[in-house]
């Protein structure tokens, strides 16, 4: 591993780092493909502590998790609170898990409220699994389908699927025993994604809408949101418009500035939607295509390079763009006889 490499992913460590003021960062494993830890923060006082996210429902994370707060005083049961920022399984499962045991309380955002519902379909057989036949048919890549299904991915962990004791609404101030933290809800990496902000300490709890080193997958999520990229570029806007934070994110390093970095974040998707409408003129008319037309990940690899579950990944990042290119009237939109979403560059005028 070279020294670069090395730096990188010096945050994923087991351990705990101490943030100040009774903040700390605690790591848990994860055994998920792209992704090496997520990220717990502690915030305790004498009595208790109350967690942001909670890890995946797997024993090296629960683990790990005891052994972080052992570190700092303090035992599972103490968890008075964990404030979750989405439904994803490595931020919500543990937390249910542990709510068996030691009943502490579990709050989600109300927006996720239909994830959870879905979710619980999928597991029961009922629903659409994640990007199922006619997700992949609309997208144009029923192709992609049979290699899928010949997979059999299993999940990571088994879970119940159980709701929160409390869903919080857009704005909600948590009135914690050393600070309050307001609940953003900032839609895009999920429907429901809440960030927690702290905006007298200025810390940003951000969950996976503002991440360090990667771009927030967009609407990966089982009740499906067309709308996700036009409503994620809100939510970026929306963190801009609060005042500037430290960035404390689910995956990757704490950071200086959430500002800074969502510039950047929006300078991507300006350059994605940019190469988007390119493949569009050059005649790609499907998700599918395009996405095959595209450069991926910050080491521009060509699309058949791409592991099986990234290519269905970035069909998904490549139809989100042509949503919001159709939003703004740069493309049009129809609909094929066999129910895949057409994109044409739009008329002159
Ligand atoms: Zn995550």
């Amino acid at each position: 591993m070279s020294h670069a490499t090395a730096d990188r992913y010096a945050w994923i460590e087991p351990g705990v780092e101490d943030l100040g003021g009774g903040v700390h960062r605690i790591p848990l494993p994860l055994p998920l493909d792209g992704l090496k830890a997520v990220n717990v923060y502690a915030i305790a006082d004498p009595d208790g502590v109350d967690l942001i996210d909670a890890g995946i429902a797997l024993v090296p994370a629960r683990e790990q998790l005891a052994a972080g707060l052992r570190q700092i005083g303090y035992e599972l049961g103490d968890v008075r609170n964990f404030f979750v920022t989405h439904i994803h399984i490595d931020h919500y499962s543990l937390a249910v898990e542990l709510r068996k045991t030691f009943h502490s309380v579990i709050s989600l955002g109300e927006g996720e409220r239909a994830n959870l519902v879905a979710t619980r379909e999928m597991v029961d057989g009922r629903g659409n699994r994640f990007f199922g036949i006619d997700g992949l048919r609309r997208l144009g890549a029923l192709q992609l389908a049979t290699e899928l299904s010949a997979q059999h991915r299993q999940p990571p962990a088994l879970v119940d699927w159980e709701d929160p004791d409390r869903w919080l609404a857009d704005g909600t101030d948590l009135d914690l025993r050393t600070r309050t933290l307001r609940a953003v809800h900032t839609p895009g990496h999920t429907r429901g994604h809440l960030v927690y902000h702290d905006a007298a300490a200025q810390l940003m709890f951000a969950g996976d809408h503002v991440l360090p080193h990667i771009t927030p997958s967009i609407g990966f999520e089982p009740a499906g949101n067309r709308m996700a990229l036009s409503d994620y570029l809100g939510s970026l806007a929306r963190t801009l418009a609060l005042p500037d934070a430290r960035l404390l994110p689910a995956h990757g390093p704490v950071a200086g500035s959430t500002h800074e970095r969502v510039h950047e974040l929006l300078a991507h998707h300006d350059t994605r939607l940019a190469e988007t409408l390119a493949a569009v003129q050059a005649g790609h008319a499907t998700a599918f295509e395009a996405a095959k037309a595209i450069k991926w990940t910050r080491r521009h690899r060509e699309f058949a390079d791409l592991d099986l579950f990234s290519q269905v990944m970035s069909v998904n990042e490549t139809a989100a763009h042509l949503e919001v290119l159709a939003m703004r009237g740069q493309v049009t939109h129809s609909v094929s006889a066999e129910g895949t979403d057409l994109y044409q560059v739009a008329p002159a005028g």
